[in-house]
């Protein structure tokens, strides 16, 4: 048995009416599910359901998208809270899993730049094109932003509509993201995943990139409770596992510049794709 965070705010009516607004507002999105608890919030009691996935009706309020799937559990209540430009969702339920009967077994995933994830089966998962379209809008209106005067009403004006196009990205990648996550954790009984240190990459421009497209941190946290739900074990390899420089072949280790796309051994002349070499090293870690 596991709860999740609550926070049991006062009923702030305002806020109420708030979300009630949003919700009359079809093109702001929709409510964000999050395991926890925040402090401009309200409280909700009574007849609440969760149907299909992620929809969920409330009183009061009546029936709301949510972003995240949600467990199909009995609810008795629910805090609704605003943080930043976002709607979170939370409540707690009695936690039991239900585990799938799983076809894979052990699975390395390589998450890369210009692949969203490699797996050591040889499966790709590619960045949508809507991804790559409305990433090259953010760059645009990036650029739009800082060129305006700092204090400005146009500037204030651009930064809207930047984070605008910021919600557009992340909500396309989080769907990819989530089909992924979800294949990972229903059909793999291992799933084997690098641990990056983000803070040392981010000193190189090129890679802190990759890294916020990716959207490596909500790939993990979806994983991790994924695999909870479907019944599978993530294993996190250590930091320092080289998994880009070992042979998957021979064991044989050499530095792997970003720009190689091609693995080459130069001890057993093994060749294969940089990515997928990757992955299978991961998939192997959990056999050393
Ligand atoms: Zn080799």
């Amino acid at each position: 048995m596991r709860y999740l965070n609550v926070h049991q705010g006062q009923a702030l009516r305002d806020l109420e009416r708030a979300f009630k607004n949003f919700l009359t507002i079809p093109e702001r999105g929709f409510p964000v599910f999050k395991k926890k608890g925040r402090k401009d919030s309200f409280y909700l009691e009574g007849s609440i359901k969760i149907f299909q996935g992620n929809y969920i009706q409330l009183p009061r309020i009546g029936i709301v998208k949510t972003y995240e799937i949600l467990p199909s559990v009995p609810v008795k209540n629910v805090t609704i809270s605003k943080k930043a430009d976002n709607w979170y969702i939370s409540f707690k339920y009695n936690f039991e899993s239900y585990p799938t009967e799983k076809v894979g077994e052990t699975i390395g995933v390589d998450i890369g730049i210009n692949t969203l994830a490699t797996c050591s089966d040889g499966s790709k998962f590619a960045n949508v094109k809507a991804y790559r379209q409305a990433k090259k809008q953010l760059v645009r209106h990036q650029r739009a932003v800082s060129k305006k005067v700092i204090g400005s009403k146009n500037r204030r004006k651009a930064v809207k509509k930047l984070a605008k196009i910021h919600k557009k990205v992340a909500d396309i990648r989080a769907d990819v993201l989530h089909k992924l996550t979800t294949w990972l954790a229903k059909n793999h009984s291992t799933i084997v995943i690098e641990d990056l240190n983000v803070s040392g990459m981010l000193k190189n421009h090129k890679l802190a990139s990759a890294i916020a497209d990716c959207g490596f941190y909500e790939f993990k946290r979806q994983l991790i409770y994924k695999c909870e739900w479907y019944g599978s074990k993530l294993v996190i390899a250590d930091r320092y596992y080289p998994s880009s420089q070992i042979c998957s072949n021979c064991g044989h280790q050499q530095k792997m510049p970003l720009h190689l796309r091609t693995y080459e051994c130069s001890e057993c002349s093994f060749k294969t794709d940089r990515d997928l070499n990757a992955a299978i090293n991961l998939k192997n870690y959990v056999y050393q």
